[in-house]
């Protein structure tokens, strides 16, 4: 006798999917997968569930696919077991009380997709179109920013944007770049794109070096996130944003660009986008936390919309930059930021 009352209560099969509905929601599912003379078993276990005696999927025919069989495996594991004979990637998404399995057909298509991109899925949601996320890749042609052997900023932060621009994109968001080539370009043209445009929030990505002189005691390695701080700025003049010496913005602008709301929302969202990287990227690699900072960039002084700087990690540290170089790590990194920006619109 099953242990749990979550019983399936429904199956059906539809365009490339098997569709499992339980009573309750699905908790865990654990996918491995067995090859044999030229098949391949997936097999599917999903925990804290119960199989009632009405319940069979044998019947079930898909292309691509010989058997399909289910069973109680153990008091409170159901076990679905698909053979498959094309390629088949096992991906499945639990959503609620609905457990969903990707058949073959489907994903012969998408897994050669896969190939090509060589991307990842990420979920879309279509409620996300509405909020513009600006990207800034921070450096950019004579510019080169912080540089190590074999690695220059300007091209390890061209490359992690475009990345996030990926990721955002299938994510659902519109995403506009202040660069997406090597092309110079100086901090007011970047806000001065923005401040023109309608958008929700701006993003500016950097790597770190350490400086000449070190200070003891200081470590410079890791992740960190800025948020405008005002406090012994001298870019700020009878309440007007100084570039290079001249007062440029109008009063009003200045307003907007120190609103109490842009601070708390910049604040918010420097929270969440720290805390996603850490979480996300500590899944996978050792990441030093280096925190959330406060400080007078004009790149997050130049805009009225909610703005951070996120400071990817230390060219100079032997350490972090051979993970900096290398392109999953890039991606988690920016996995990580584009998690922190779902949940500040709790999309
Ligand atoms: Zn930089």
């Amino acid at each position: 006798m099953a242990l749990t009352d979550n019983y399936l209560r429904k199956t059906s099969l539809k365009k490339n999917e098997l569709n499992l509905v339980f009573k309750y929601n699905v908790s865990k599912v654990k996918h491995f997968t067995i090859k044999k003379n030229g098949l391949t078993k997936h097999i599917y276990d999903i925990q804290n569930t119960a199989l009632p005696n009405t319940i069979n999927i044998t019947q079930f025919k898909a292309q691509g696919v010989k058997a399909f069989r289910i069973g109680q495996y153990s008091k409170e594991v159901i076990r679905v077991v698909i053979e498959s004979i094309n390629s088949m990637e096992g991906i499945f998404k639990i959503k609620g009380r609905k457990l969903t399995l990707m058949l073959p057909s489907s994903l012969d298509k998408k897994s050669k997709k896969i190939k090509k991109t060589k991307t990842k899925q990420y979920d879309y949601n279509p409620a996300r179109k509405y909020q513009t996320i600006f990207l800034d890749a921070g450096h950019g042609g004579r510019d080169i920013g912080a540089s190590s052997t074999f690695v220059r900023e300007k091209d390890l932060t061209l490359t992690m944007t475009l990345k996030l621009k990926n990721i955002l994109k299938k994510m659902g968001y519109r995403v506009l770049l202040t660069r997406d080539r090597d092309k110079f370009m100086n901090l007011k043209q970047r806000t001065d794109y923005v401040y023109r445009r309608k958008g929700s929030i701006f993003i500016s990505i950097h790597a770190n070096a350490a400086p000449r002189k070190k200070t003891k005691g200081v470590r410079y390695e890791g992740m960190e996130v800025f948020y405008l701080s005002l406090k012994n700025s001298k870019r700020i003049r009878n309440k007007r944003a100084i570039y290079r010496g001249r007062k440029v913005y109008s009063k009003s602008a200045y307003r907007k660009m120190v609103s109490s709301w842009k601070f708390s929302e910049s604040k918010k969202l420097a929270n969440l986008v720290h805390y996603n990287i850490l979480s996300h990227v500590g899944r996978q690699y050792k990441i030093y936390d280096k925190g959330i900072k406060r400080k007078d960039f004009w790149v997050l002084l130049a805009t009225k919309i909610p703005s951070i700087l996120v400071e990817t990690g230390y060219l100079t540290n032997k350490n972090e930059v051979k993970k900096l170089k290398n392109s999953d790590y890039q991606t988690r990194l920016m996995e990580g930021i584009a998690r922190g920006i779902n949940s500040y619109y709790g999309l």
